[in-house]
């Protein structure tokens, strides 16, 4: 499980790396081609490359604190910050989109101008290409790893994606119409885009940093447990679950007849533990304590449920 979950963080880093670059590379594409047409549309997508490299930068830090293994000061791992990771970037996209709408009810207000067309088209065509390729790929190995930090990375590279699709079809309908309005209404739309999916990604990174319920995992935990806990003719109650991206944590308690010997009841916990462990990819932690059937419904303050 050690070397599975070794070999997932080399294709991950190598997956964020290609971000990072992609975000350098457009970045600068994306500048220029804002600066040559005065696109109000083509400069929101400048605008928001600047705030992407950011969101990348913080995400390849992430990354990489998240796969330290537990350390004295920090004794459940580091895990838990590609959470804070997507929660960033869905802050920073958000913070992009409202200077989006702002510039471009600015050009409405002042007036568009819109020159270098056919460069605009060429360059935001291929960014939307690499980003289409690059989001799909993200998203693919992070539902594959169970990284939140890679699929907060795919669901913002995606939004891109749109909003340059935006920008070419407002570019297309000037084009043809020589109603230089689709440019700031395209801005517009594309900034509602945005700040949707970093509402999103706000919303799923506070629901992992404070251990939001999956009832999806529990139901499979509790149907494991259930047969185990059958076949060894025993009963559980205080099932916990939660996970910090790649960990998953699972405590419930045992009961056991009173006259059964702690060596005796431990064999059967640690049984039981291993094969709910075993189902937790990639990584499961699993704790039971232990009771005799006289104690079972005493409820000790220090439980908390
Ligand atoms: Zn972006
Ligand atoms: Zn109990």
């Amino acid at each position: 499980m050690q070397a599975r979950a070794v070999a997932g963080y080399e294709e991950q880093k190598r997956m964020m790396h290609f971000s990072l670059a992609a975000a350098v590379l457009l970045l600068g594409a994306k500048v220029t081609a804002a600066v040559l047409t005065g696109s109000s549309a083509i400069y929101s997508d400048a605008a928001e490359s600047v705030v992407h490299f950011l969101a990348v930068c913080f995400a390849v830090w992430a990354l990489r604190l998240a796969h330290k293994p537990a350390d004295e000061t920090h004794h459940f791992g580091h895990d838990k910050v590609a959470f804070l990771s997507a929660g960033f970037e869905g802050a920073m996209i958000s913070a992009a989109a409202l200077l989006i709408f702002y510039e471009a009810v600015r050009q409405i207000i002042i007036g568009v101008k819109i020159e270098n067309l056919g460069v605009g088209v060429a360059i935001t065509s291929a960014a939307a290409a690499i980003n289409l390729v690059l989001g799909l790929s993200l998203l693919a190995l992070g539902n594959r790893s169970g990284s939140p930090l890679l699929r907060a990375n795919g669901h913002h590279v995606l939004t891109d994606v749109w909003s340059s699709v935006a920008v070419l079809v407002a570019l297309g309908l000037y084009r043809f119409t020589g109603w230089v309005w689709w440019d700031p209404i395209a801005a517009i739309l594309a900034a509602m885009n945005i700040l949707r999916v970093g509402y999103r990604l706000i919303r799923e990174s506070l629901g992992g940093l404070l251990d939001e319920a999956d009832p999806a995992a529990e139901r499979r935990i509790r149907g494991l447990l259930d047969e185990q806990v059958e076949k060894a003719g025993l009963s559980y109650h205080n099932l916990r679950y939660r996970h910090s991206g790649r960990t998953h944590w699972v405590e419930f308690h045992l009961v056991f007849d009173d006259a059964l010997t702690v060596g005796e009841a431990h064999a059967a916990a640690t049984a039981i533990e291993s094969s709910v462990a075993a189902m937790l990819q990639p990584d499961g932690r699993v704790i039971s304590h232990l009771e005799p059937k006289s104690a079972e419904h005493k409820v000790e303050p220090w439980e908390g449920r």
